[in-house]
């Protein structure tokens, strides 16, 4: 999502703007993201807080289907302008900070990118309770048995079995 904040960055200190986001973000435009955008003029620059829902996507970690998680992601972020609004002089920006370009755009894209990066588990899930495929012949335990004598791993004892693991240690 990009704003064009020319205008609130000629606005008295505390001057505020909301903005509804409805919009494919994240790694290749994949994740669904939306919510409220809400930007505050702060002496030095803008203030993003926001609470966004952001759709995650991904291939289940125990059936390799297709998995997607709902997810909230919190912002609060200050962007810097690299140019003075009224005098057009260029201003210094720390290099990791966020910066809003000599066009005036505030563009969230990074942010959100970092985020959902950050709110992605590392093991996904179709559902809570897949029940993963056979390691045999790969076909899904929700489609019935295959006939390898393998059982649906029963994922209820796995916290168990890790602390088991641990205390052995
Ligand atoms: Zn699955
Ligand atoms: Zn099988």
């Amino acid at each position: 999502m990009q704003i064009n904040v020319a205008q609130l960055l000629k606005e008295p200190v505390g001057s505020k703007r909301s903005y509804r986001m409805d919009e494919l973000a994240g790694e290749n435009n994949e994740n669904h993201v939306e919510g409220e955008v809400n930007l505050t003029r702060t002496n030095r620059g803008i203030l993003v807080t926001s609470e966004l829902t952001a759709d995650i996507k991904g291939s289940c970690s125990r059936c390799l289907g297709p998995a997607c998680v709902r997810t909230t992601l919190r912002f609060e972020d200050e962007y810097y302008p690299i140019i003075d609004i009224s005098s057009g002089a260029p201003l210094k920006v720390e290099p990791d900070a966020f910066s809003i370009d000599n066009n005036h755009i505030l563009d969230l894209d990074e942010a959100i990118r970092q985020d959902i990066v950050m709110a992605t588990p590392t093991k996904l899930l179709c559902k809570t309770d897949c029940p993963g495929i056979c390691p045999v012949c790969g076909q899904e335990f929700a489609r019935g048995d295959c006939g390898h004598g393998n059982k649906p791993h029963d994922h209820r004892w796995d916290k168990l079995a890790e602390l088991r693991k641990e205390s052995r240690v």
